[in-house]
């Protein structure tokens, strides 16, 4: 173990494997003042997203060891300073997309594949995260696993691929903190969609606000409710006896708050009414400039 900058204690750690075979195997440590970090801004974090161009690998490395880093995969870290895992999540690269599709999984394309685009929001992601049956329930925060932001398509197949950024999973977070907070107890909130292939995004957008470019192909948006009850639909947030948009702005109230205290997440906010398909949800990104749209 090397120390560097912000790494001041180092604590042993146990290195277990999810999905992938026994033989890659490290042992590692998480030193204590780059918890805060790799816990993110909700504390709730229990994932660390590589991408292949990652720029911390320096650090990483020393936290994680090079063949960890090296071999695109999903890791269980025993963190026993915390008592809990942390997952260490290296992704494939953008290039091992060939034509339309990683493996069997198809994904289509993203629109900076094809054309330069002016923000570089809208460019394409920097890697999949390899989504197997095996370590589809592994945690990245508290609440949420990487099953839940899967595309909902393509049954069959497996592996899957998947695109997510840390800073929406943190706000998700967030936004639960606040509303418990506030009075609303979350034991479950549920994503009705997060990442969408292109592929599947160009069949089925969103209306209102929408374009053909969507926060859900790169990985920093999610279409949430707030469902303890589990009976798959949002529950009445604001005790008016009624289950409607009106509960949907009560995530949109919380997201106000979390965006005020910590800026560097702020992003759109989507309100949407109950139709016959789902009940009323909100849409939340981390696009990086605030966007509003709905019934608010
Ligand atoms: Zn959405």
């Amino acid at each position: 173990m090397v120390a560097s900058a912000g790494l001041l204690a180092a604590v042993p750690a146990r290195v277990a494997h999810a999905g992938i075979p026994d033989s890659v195997r490290a042992s590692s440590a998480l030193p204590k003042a780059e918890d805060d970090s790799l816990r993110g801004r909700s504390g709730k974090l229990r994932a660390v997203l590589v991408p292949p161009s990652e720029r911390r690998v320096g650090i990483l490395e020393r936290l994680f060891g090079d063949s960890l880093l090296r071999t695109p995969g999903v890791y269980s870290v025993m963190d026993s300073s915390a008592g809990m895992s942390v997952a260490l999540i290296t992704m494939r690269a953008f290039a091992e997309k060939l034509g339309g599709k990683i493996g069997a999984y198809r994904m289509g394309f993203w629109p900076g594949e094809r054309k330069k685009l002016l923000a570089t929001a809208y460019a394409y992601p920097e890697g999949f995260i390899e989504v197997t049956p095996e370590n589809a329930e592994t945690h990245v925060s508290e609440h949420f696993r990487l099953s839940d932001f899967l595309t909902h398509d393509q049954e069959g197949v497996w592996p899957k691929y998947l695109v997510l950024r840390a800073p929406l999973v943190d706000k998700l977070e967030l936004v639960i903190s606040q509303l418990e907070a506030r009075g609303t107890p979350v034991r479950h909130m549920s994503v009705m969609s997060g990442f969408r292939t292109p592929q599947y995004n160009a069949r089925s957008g969103e209306r209102g606000g929408r374009s053909k470019v969507s926060r859900h192909m790169y990985g920093d948006a999610a279409d949430v409710f707030i469902d303890n009850d589990g009976d798959g639909r949002m529950d009445d947030l604001n005790r008016d006896g009624r289950i409607d948009y009106r509960d949907a702005q009560v995530i949109l109230d919380a997201v106000e708050q979390v965006e005020r205290t910590y800026g560097d997440l702020v992003g759109g906010v989507g309100v949407y009414r109950a139709t016959r398909s789902h009940g009323p949800f909100a849409h939340v990104d981390v696009r990086g400039s605030r966007a509003r749209w709905g019934r608010l």
